[in-house]
């Protein structure tokens, strides 16, 4: 068996490849490559899509999530409680803001937030709850939604991970105050670079990131308020308007082999992913918890398998955060999973054969 990969770009693209290379063609005839006309239909199609009134195009998942805390006044002083088991990205987005990110354990289940652990969390300066659709597994959104009632503070959606998943008939991104989405080209919408999007049904929050991402300007130098250059690149939103049009079909490729994977893997001694009832879980990352997790990554490794850790070192260990005061022990559940689990190759053309051939190796090692 040849190498496996976690995730193989080129035979992802390999589908669409004629038609992004054509895509790409027409901006470099047009060179509109600045906010040109493939942003626009983008940001209309990403919004029809995830089924709110707005989108906007930015040049990150970081950017934003930063610029969307910032159009809805989060700043200095404030805090914003975050997950401790996420990309580091979501914390430091709060950070960017001058905002302070106040950490919250995980769920042993799902490894997402919480909900239970939040309400302590809160204090007279929480502005936000942001939730993050880990590993592509939407949040239970009725408990967000009542905890957020309960404490009159609005949360928001960290979707980076999360493109498509769909929650009683409404997609990721259509639930808080508003949304970020990262094209980092190994999501499961992948731009060829970085690129990003904030959803939103709220107007003054759509209008302020047109202003945010573009320095300020709705008139070239008309400076109407502060403002940055974190725009979403014409040439990137040509090639997401592509694939953009298979995502669907994508993510239901990845449940398909998150299914075969776990049917596989039921009688070894590692715990499974929970399987989704419909695509609640769009297997960004298909993760499981495996004992000698570090031995059986360098036993796969060996015979060809690449996989990951997500993520080895939960935030408030991590030396950027020193200046927090958090310590080992304050986060038990994160603490603990973070040395078992393990992700697996995870790509939509992944084959039935390389997936029989990974559990094979798991199950040699176990033996
Ligand atoms: C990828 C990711 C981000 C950051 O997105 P970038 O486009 O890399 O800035 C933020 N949060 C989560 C959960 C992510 O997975």
């Amino acid at each position: 068996m040849k190498h496996i990969q976690f995730v193989d770009l080129t035979r992802h693209d390999n589908e669409v490849k004629k038609e992004i290379d054509m895509a790409i063609g027409h901006v470099l005839t047009k060179t509109d490559f600045i906010l040109g006309e493939n942003v626009e239909l983008f940001e209309k199609e990403f919004a029809i899509f995830c089924n709110t009134k707005f989108a906007v195009g930015v040049d990150s998942g970081s950017s934003a999530l930063e610029l969307g805390m910032r159009a809805i006044g989060i700043g200095k002083g404030d805090e914003v409680i975050v997950p401790v088991n996420t990309f580091i990205a979501s914390a430091f987005a709060v950070s960017a803001t001058g905002a302070t990110p106040v950490l919250v354990d995980c769920r042993k289940d799902t490894y997402t937030f919480d909900i239970n652990k939040v309400e302590k969390a809160v204090t007279k300066k929480t502005k936000a709850i942001m939730i993050v659709h880990l590993y592509g597994h939407i949040v239970d959104i009725g408990e967000i939604k009542k905890l957020s009632r309960k404490f009159a503070i609005p949360f928001i959606e960290d979707a980076c991970q999360a493109h498509g998943a769909v929650y009683k008939n409404k997609k990721a991104g259509s639930f808080g105050m508003f949304a970020a989405f990262s094209f980092y080209p190994g999501k499961n919408l992948g731009a060829y670079g970085d690129g990003g999007m904030i959803v939103t049904n709220k107007k003054e929050i759509a209008s302020k990131i047109l202003l945010f991402r573009n320095y300020g300007q709705r008139k070239k130098y008309e400076h109407e308020s502060m403002g940055w250059n974190k725009r979403l690149d014409t040439i990137q939103a040509a090639v997401l308007r592509v694939k953009l049009k298979k995502l669907d079909q994508w993510n239901k490729q990845r449940i398909a082999h998150a299914r075969l994977y776990n049917k596989l893997l039921m009688n070894l001694p590692v715990v499974l992913p929970i399987l989704p009832k419909k695509t609640e879980h769009i297997f960004h990352i298909y993760a499981i918890r495996a004992s000698k997790r570090d031995k059986l990554a360098t036993y796969l490794k060996n015979k060809g398998i690449a996989t990951v850790i997500h993520y080895p070192t939960p935030i408030h260990l991590q030396k950027a955060y020193a200046h927090l005061r958090y310590k080992k022990g304050d986060f038990p559940v994160a603490e603990e999973t973070a040395l078992e689990l393990l992700s697996l190759p995870m790509f939509p053309e992944l084959t039935e054969k390389e997936i029989i051939f990974i559990t094979k190796q798991i199950a040699q090692f176990y033996q």
